[in-house]
């Protein structure tokens, strides 16, 4: 692909860390940790932080629960069900603990930045040793040590969050591609989320600390970065330097060794030109947007307190595809928010067949104490919003078959990934759009990007041929 890069307006700051973490070294313990996680990928990266941070006190990770030594649950307060698995699991837990009385369990992540949740998991289950949140990651190696200098239950979670804490160590599994978060928290106040009281304020890490890591993940090999955010297209907007994610995107786009960028998760409301632009002309930077529209109706997106209505989204994703005709576009949808009326649903539908996505998270509404909308009138019976989501899953699966089934015969550029576990002989891969592609073909092809003709589609992957030799970036 040919482009120009264009003048960076807003060069960012590039300067080096002045608040280094001492990380110390790893020693051999030979003890084992053991980490739950749920919810997002911004769980994910806390829980590879959390590996880094237990690595220096001489925890190995382990796939095994039953050897642990330690074993960390990493929650999500985004919806209930999870919630209440966290519940169950940790309860069964109870009999590992009596059989090994020196195992430590503890709870982080967003469950216990709720005063009441935490006070709950507190009582409800006492053979839980450590209970921290969101805003204190960091701490865990000093919360640990005091677990077991005292044997006493420690809980320590930070409401509100202090500096950004930069060079924490990440235990990353994968080798060939990274999450980096560059946002933390949210100001938007959407009334069924419970995100901002989870994790706080707005908060963008300094480009410099970014541009650095990402520099060091390229140094390690790594071939793809995502960058993360609960609204990752606001990145820079409190920093007040002119710094955006589309200034930042050109930098790490000049990165050697970088072959691909993403980002999410974008607000429809912060997608800018600029931005577009930079997803159209920077080669580095994928054609792919996550972009969450939650209803197709006006009436409903207000009492969701999104702050755009169907016209402007729908404007909006004509101009992306106006700039950019291969764009991989995906959303999330809430089905049976408080008031739903079947016309309103309707538009939803409408709007779904209208954009044509080639995915959708599809959730039906979950009341979580805290936030606005469980107060609204009118909620959905149950057995509606299950007759709703499966009525919209159909409409959705025929959609991401039909656009699928229209890629077989071209050939798309593949970052190869790894061996497909379940089918002998095959590799698996992602698109520029991040669609999965299993094909034929052996492991010296791991790691680099190379062509690969579609000749069938799947509901949600694709199975094609590889056309070596490479066209980019090479092991
Ligand atoms: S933009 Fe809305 S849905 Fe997204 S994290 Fe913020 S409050 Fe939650």
């Amino acid at each position: 692909m040919e482009f120009t890069l264009p003048i960076i307006n807003n060069p960012v700051d590039h300067t080096k860390p002045v608040r280094p973490v001492r990380v110390p070294e790893a020693v051999e313990t030979g003890k084992k940790a053991y980490i739950v996680t749920f919810g997002c990928q911004m769980n994910e990266l806390d829980t590879q932080t959390m590996y880094g941070l237990l690595a220096g006190l001489g925890y190995e990770k382990t796939y095994d629960i039953e050897e642990a030594d330690l074993i960390l649950y990493n929650t999500c307060s985004v919806r209930e069900n999870p919630e209440r698995k966290v519940y169950g699991q940790v309860h069964s837990l109870k009999e590992l603990k009596e059989k090994k009385p020196d195992l430590i369990i503890g709870i982080s992540g967003c469950m216990p930045q709720s005063k009441v949740e935490r006070q709950k998991l507190w009582e409800r289950l006492p053979h839980v040793d450590l209970i921290f949140g969101t805003m204190n990651i960091h701490r865990l190696p000093e919360l640990i040590t005091q677990v077991q200098q005292t044997g006493q239950r420690v809980m320590e979670v930070w409401d509100e969050h202090g500096d950004i804490v930069e060079g924490l160590p990440v235990v990353r599994e994968d080798k060939l591609k990274a999450f980096v978060t560059i946002i933390y928290g949210c100001d938007y106040r959407c009334s069924f989320c419970i995100v901002p009281q989870t994790r706080g304020r707005q908060r963008s890490r300094r480009a410099g600390y970014i541009i650095n890591e990402v520099e060091q993940l390229a140094a390690e090999g790594y071939k793809e970065v995502t960058l993360l955010g609960q609204t990752v297209d606001a990145y820079g907007k409190d920093l007040g330097d002119g710094t955006t994610l589309a200034s930042l995107l050109w930098r790490l786009n000049e990165i050697d060794g970088i072959e691909r960028l993403r980002f999410m998760t974008s607000h429809p409301r912060d997608i800018t030109d600029e931005l577009i632009d930079c997803m159209r002309d920077a080669e580095k930077v994928m054609e792919q947007l996550h972009l969450p529209v939650q209803s197709g109706n006006d009436r409903i997106l207000k009492l969701m307190g999104r702050r755009y209505n169907r016209r402007q989204y729908l404007e909006l994703v004509e101009k992306l595809r106006a700039n950019i005709p291969d764009l991989t576009l995906t959303t999330d949808i809430i089905v049976g928010f408080p008031g739903e009326t079947e016309e309103e649903f309707e538009d939803t539908i409408s709007l779904v067949k209208e954009v044509e996505y080639d995915s959708a998270f599809m959730f039906i509404y979950s009341p979580r104490p805290g936030t606005g909308a469980p107060n609204l009138p009118d909620h959905v019976p149950e057995e509606v919003k299950r007759e709703r989501i499966h009525r919209l899953i159909e409409v959705q699966n025929e959609i991401s078959a039909r656009k699928n089934a229209a890629m077989v015969g071209s050939v798309q550029e593949v970052l190869v990934e790894g061996k497909n576990e379940k089918e002998p002989g095959m590799l698996n891969g992602r698109t520029r759009g991040n669609k999965i592609v299993t094909f034929p073909g052996g492991e010296e092809l791991v790691g680099r990007i190379i062509p690969v003709r579609i000749t069938r589609a799947r509901t949600w992957t694709l199975v094609g041929e590889a056309e070596v030799p490479a066209v980019a970036g090479t092991a």
